[in-house]
């Protein structure tokens, strides 16, 4: 196998595994059980296609551990991923379609357009560094963007969380945010916290809103200017 992958040479789903390593692994060992539930597919499966992966070089397999990307490997999965989020980014900006559609489109188109259409989609973007939910876009050598990760449900009353991510593909959960106003770029105040009753309530352009932490922890940012609690 030549080591400059032209995109129609790799197998679709060779590349959606290489994709999945590299976003359940976040940079570390990605384990089997969680490639299988991103996936949707058996264990079994998992594991007979990181054994196809390791032998041709993509990953580090470990049996029952999960796998690693090699550099290739991630090479492979950031090159995926950058089409994957230009594309999302298109759609919603130029197509106005909502975020309960644009994923499976991408998911197909990613693995159709050419290095060259890319390009010229990240040109007519303006270069986005992020894409609308504030997911970090590869750059085309396959650096990452850095994206202020502070979760809101760790911050304390009064404190303010500047939005910069939505940490989440749950596209009805994304919908849910957007209707409460909580976007990229959008300022949270953590006006009470109930850990009693796992939420968290905020003011957001105005408005208070309750979320239950787990909703809270996909909301990511850089802490703003502080103001204590009124
Ligand atoms: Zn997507």
């Amino acid at each position: 196998m030549n080591g400059d992958v032209p995109g129609s040479a790799l197998s679709t789903a060779i590349g959606d595994y290489l994709k999945a390593i590299w976003i359940v692994g976040q940079g570390e060992r990605a384990t089997t059980s969680a490639l299988a539930e991103h996936l949707s597919v058996s264990a079994s499966s998992v594991s007979g296609m990181l054994a196809r992966l390791q032998a041709q070089g993509w990953v580090t397999y470990e049996r029952y551990k999960g796998a690693t990307l090699t550099e290739r490997g991630a090479a492979e999965a950031l090159r995926l991923l950058r089409r994957h989020r230009l594309i999302e980014t298109f759609l919603i900006e130029y197509l106005s379609y909502t975020w309960d559609e644009v994923h499976e489109e991408a998911e197909a188109l990613e693995h159709a357009i050419s290095d060259r259409f890319t390009e010229r989609l990240a040109e007519r973007l303006g270069h986005p560094t992020h894409d609308p939910h504030g997911d970090p876009i590869p750059t085309r050598r396959g650096g990452l963007p850095r994206t202020p990760d502070l979760a809101l449900d760790e911050l304390e009353v009064g404190d303010r969380l500047r939005v910069a991510r939505l940490r989440t593909q749950d596209a009805s959960l994304l919908a849910h945010l957007d209707a409460l106003r909580i976007r990229p770029g959008q300022v949270v105040t953590v006006v009470r916290r109930t850990p009693e009753a796992g939420v968290v309530h905020v003011l957001v352009d105005g408005h208070e809103a309750v979320l239950s932490q787990p909703v809270a922890g996909v909301v990511r940012g850089a802490r703003g200017k502080g103001e204590g609690a009124a």
